[in-house]
């Protein structure tokens, strides 16, 4: 998603198909880490707005809901989670919502941009909300990539939530299908990863398709779940894999029952049991497009 703001435009990466337009009140931060371009904009109708190389990355209003998204569905379905991964996350709200659950006793996060991290810390403190402060919270700066490939750690959950795959963005050797090899390394049995994995619609899905057929290369039970963001302009995608669990099969009162017994049912603002069975019934024509994809990918297999 490439964005627009009242005299500045940080669409950076090559001819925008589409720019969506908010009404900022003030530039709070600019500038260039070593990584990427990043912005903190104060709008109007979203709150402060983190963007990076000028695409959205959360808005102050309605983070809580991409979020809780992201990682309650895996933290919900996996019955005992004890120590979570979470590559990218740089504002501190990935971490701030696996630390909710009471079996977590160790969260570590790995983000490559530590000028990010620290200006979210700063300047972003509703985003992380002291999680960066947590004893069972540990911050590593360094690329999710080298990480996952040297850690001898191993985690119930791996929650990737990095920037989206631009070609000269820092993300984008970490959507293939090596990554996620890698990761699945780490997994304890019983393990679930989750991603974050764009928009996704009839007409804007290569990106998500990418993510979930590379999934489906490595884990028995894949699947694709979606959520409207406000802040985003569009219905944003996750896909959760497993080798053990099936989160789509979780019934309403079975989440929320679980959730009770965590002490999160009034802590969460948009997640619950209605929310995740909200977010796994795709509409027709995205579940067309992934089965049209399988097929292609078993047609290629075949031939
Ligand atoms: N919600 C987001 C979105 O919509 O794209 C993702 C949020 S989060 C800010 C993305 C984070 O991924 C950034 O802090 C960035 O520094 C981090 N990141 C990008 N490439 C990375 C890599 N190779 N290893 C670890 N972190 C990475």
């Amino acid at each position: 998603m490439l964005t627009c703001a009242d005299g500045f435009s940080f669409a950076e990466n090559g001819d925008p198909e589409e720019v969506h337009y908010y009404k900022v009140d003030g530039v709070l931060f600019s500038g260039k880490t070593n990584f990427q371009n990043m912005m903190i904009l104060d709008t109007e109708r979203f709150g402060k707005l983190l963007v990076l190389d000028g695409r959205v990355q959360s808005a102050q209003n309605d983070e809580h809901i991409y979020h809780e998204s992201l990682v309650h569905p895996a933290l919900i379905t996996h019955p005992n989670p004890r120590n979570v991964l979470i590559i990218g996350g740089g504002e501190g709200a990935t971490l701030r919502e696996a630390l909710r659950h009471p079996s977590v006793n160790y969260v570590a996060m790995i983000d490559i941009d530590g000028e990010v991290v620290d200006n979210c810390r700063r300047m972003l403190p509703e985003w992380s909300q002291g999680a960066f402060d947590d004893q069972r919270s540990e911050l590593f700066i360094t690329d999710g990539k080298d990480f996952v490939a040297n850690t001898a750690t191993k985690f119930d959950c791996v929650i990737i939530d990095i920037c989206d795959a631009l070609e000269d963005g820092p993300a984008i050797e970490l959507y293939s299908g090596k990554f996620y090899n890698d990761v699945k390394r780490l997994l304890n049995p019983g393990g679930i990863v989750v991603v974050q994995a764009m928009e996704f619609s009839n007409l804007v899905n290569k990106d998500h398709v990418f993510v979930h057929m590379s999934l489906r290369q490595i884990f028995q039970n894949v699947r694709s779940y979606a959520q409207y963001v406000p802040s985003f302009w569009c219905n944003w995608s996750f896909v959760i894999a497993s080798d053990v669990h099936e989160p789509e099969t979780l019934k309403c009162d079975e989440i929320n029952r679980r959730m009770r017994l965590r002490g999160l049912d009034s802590a969460l603002v948009h997640y619950d049991g209605d929310t995740h069975a909200h977010m796994f019934s795709l509409p027709k024509a995205n579940r067309r497009v992934l089965d049209q994809a399988c097929m292609e990918t078993l047609q290629r297999n075949v031939a």
